[in-house]
């Protein structure tokens, strides 16, 4: 393939990446939004082997072996990796882009076949030194996000004292060994500044995502998904390669707009986010995180439920994690259809941070195959509330917390929230009285007007379903 053709196809692989976006931005459009991106990322890959630069049966052959161990490895893992997981995974594929940062950058400046001089020979030197820098940071911070988000690490907030000048520390120090790194004389004495910048930035990657805690996690997920955007536009830079640098800069630029919306969903700033420590200053945490339950609730019975939801007439489900948890949404789809072929008006309420990832109930929600036009948006129902005879909380925990309007030393307050108890009756569905992931006792539950569902949502529901149906 010819430098021309190269060209040509990376300019219709980069259309397909911009019409894939714009389709993912939407539940309807999405599924033409994936397709456009597998046929755009095919183009690019078969391109890429197939172009000038790769010109060589040697290095075709390294590399389609290597795509064929990658490639099983990310088959095993997609078929193997239950709905739950998903955040998890993303946060580890996150991990291997900026892994690939600084093992391209390594293996760029140690290249023996590179002859750069001057002005050239520094501008790559620079590529590297950001490339890597960006890629160790995006590496262990995705790494310890992944530890996060699969509870194998501690969801709360580390923090070291003073570790904001730790943390400019490290920035003082990142700057002097990139101008060592700029002025050595050769690979040889490059290498060590190199080297311990990249210690530093695995050190500023924990320390940052350690640092960052409760409900602020969904910011961190979107952010090290901008990370690795801008990890791939480096290797494009380090490499030459055209394609990398937009793709990257597109998944940079979404990452970053995302983490805005989720800032703005919560109500945080993004840099008091980064800043992390969330719950831990500010002011004493009330119903402290993992307290023991304060006051008594009301437990409802499967029968009780089904009787409430066929006599009421506005109806609000609010699906949460525990609802993924429970791979409930089937169940609570067909509840829907039969509540509405009764006539009730069953809407549902989406937090945007409800889950474990951005956009993980519309996904469940769109898989139960519910109606588009009857998913609803936090502001655009939260009004709704008063009107509503009955709110159903299916496994959600967090985001229907009243604490984070009505008490500022919540350690979630100010986190706009679902305001269920606004309603005639609100049920929640959980397994026990356990904290959700901000780890913050929860006042709905011993409000007057609400019912507790005690069991696993899928069963609890199931039986509900029983219940209409008899
Ligand atoms: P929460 O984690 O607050 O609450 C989920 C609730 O589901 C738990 O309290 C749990 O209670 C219940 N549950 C678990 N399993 C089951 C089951 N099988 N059946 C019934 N209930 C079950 O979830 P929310 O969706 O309300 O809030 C999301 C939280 O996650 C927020 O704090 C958000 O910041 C955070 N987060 C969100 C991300 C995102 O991008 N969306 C990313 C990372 C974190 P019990 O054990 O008693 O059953």
């Amino acid at each position: 393939m010819n430098q021309g053709l190269l060209t040509v196809s990376y300019i219709g692989a980069t259309i397909l990446f911009i019409l894939s976006l714009g389709g993912l931005s939407n539940p309807e459009t999405a599924r033409r939004g994936n397709l456009f991106g597998i046929i755009g990322m095919t183009l690019a890959v078969v391109a890429t082997l197939l172009g000038p630069r790769l010109a060589g049966a040697s290095n075709l052959a390294l590399i389609l072996g290597a795509m064929a161990i990658g490639g099983a490895v990310g088959v095993f893992a997609a078929v193997r990796v239950k709905m739950t997981q998903m955040p998890e995974l993303v946060a580890l594929m996150h991990s291997l882009v900026g892994l690939a940062a600084v093992l391209v950058g390594f293996a760029n400046y140690i290249d023996p076949t590179a002859h750069l001089t001057g002005a050239e020979k520094t501008i790559h030197e620079v590529e590297i030194y950001i490339g890597i820098l960006i890629g160790a940071v995006t590496f262990s911070g995705s790494v310890v996000a992944f530890g996060k988000l699969s509870g194998k690490i501690s969801g709360k907030p580390v923090t070291l004292p003073g570790r904001h000048q730790f943390n400019f520390g490290l920035l003082i120090v990142t700057v002097m060994l990139g101008k060592v790194f700029l002025n050595a004389s050769g690979v040889a004495s490059g290498m060590t500044p190199l080297l311990i910048m990249t210690l530093i930035a695995l050190v500023f990657g924990v320390h940052m995502v350690m640092a960052i805690g409760g409900a602020d996690m969904p910011v961190v997920v979107s952010m090290l998904n901008s990370y690795s955007g801008w990890a791939a536009a480096a290797t494009g830079f380090m490499l030459s390669n055209d394609l990398l640098i937009v793709v990257g800069a597109l998944v940079g630029s979404s990452g970053a707009i995302l983490s805005y919306i989720m800032c703005r969903a919560m109500n945080r700033k993004f840099v008091s986010v980064i800043a992390g420590g969330f719950g831990t200053e500010g002011g004493t945490p009330s119903a402290a995180a993992g307290a023991a339950p304060a006051g008594e609730v009301v437990p409802v019975s499967a029968l009780e439920t089904a009787e409430m939801l066929r006599e009421a007439k506005n109806v609000v489900i609010v699906p949460g994690y525990g609802m993924a948890v429970a791979q409930a949404q089937h169940t609570v789809f067909e509840i829907t259809q039969l509540l509405r072929s009764k006539g009730v008006n069953v809407r549902f309420a989406i937090h945007p941070v409800a889950g474990r990832m951005p956009g993980h109930m519309n996904v469940l929600l769109a898989e139960a195959k519910v109606p588009y036009d009857i998913v609803l948006e936090m502001d655009e129902i939260n009004e709704d509330f008063p009107s509503t005879d009955v709110s159903m909380v299916i496994g959600a925990n967090d985001i229907v917390n009243p604490s984070a309007l009505e008490d500022p030393n919540s350690p979630i307050a100010g986190m706009p929230v679902l305001e269920v108890w606004k309603s005639t009756t609100s049920i929640v569905m959980k397994r026990s009285m356990a904290s959700g992931y901000a780890g913050v006792d929860n006042p709905l539950f011993y409000k007057e007007n609400n019912r507790m569902l005690f069991g696993d949502a899928k069963k609890m529901l199931d039986e509900v379903l029983n219940h209409l149906r008899g």
